[in-house]
């Protein structure tokens, strides 16, 4: 989307402050997207549960994960994000699971977790892809 769209989204606006009373991020201390939208240059956009409370609670009816979604792609997710990225593509967990994973779970009584086989990690991965070109 083109500045003049993200422009466009922000429109309706007002700075009224709703959505970042509500957002969990910002209740832990930290910046998210509701404090650009109140005219915080300090937030980013990756720090999200994705739990839409901001976009339930706006009175303007902002489209607020589309304004987050727009400045994601202008900015660099944090290094951890990057890591989790890297697992997701080896091994379809977003998190290393390694023989500490599964001591832990066994203390817990649960069974070792396996990884999936490499190629449905690709299938899983790039079929959605292949469909979109081919609609
Ligand atoms: S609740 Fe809506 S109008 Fe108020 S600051 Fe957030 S996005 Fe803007
Ligand atoms: S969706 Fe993200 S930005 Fe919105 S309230 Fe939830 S944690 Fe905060």
């Amino acid at each position: 989307m083109s500045v003049g769209g993200l422009k466009a989204l922000l429109e309706d606006c007002t700075q009224c402050g709703l959505c970042r009373e509500v957002c969990i991020v910002e209740r832990l201390g930290a910046q998210s997207i509701t404090s650009f939208l109140c005219g915080n240059s300090d937030y980013s956009s990756w720090l999200c549960s994705s739990c839409l409370r901001c976009q339930e609670v706006c009175p303007q009816d902002v489209d607020i994960h589309a304004i987050m979604m727009e400045k994601r792609r202008e900015e660099e997710p944090p290094a951890g994000y990057r890591g989790n990225m890297a697992n997701v593509l080896r091994s379809g967990y977003a998190l290393v699971i390694d023989d500490g994973v599964n001591e832990m779970r066994r203390v817990h009584g649960l069974e070792a977790v396996e990884l999936v086989p490499g190629e449905w990690v690709e299938a899983l991965l790039t079929q959605p892809r292949e469909q979109e070109k081919g609609a």
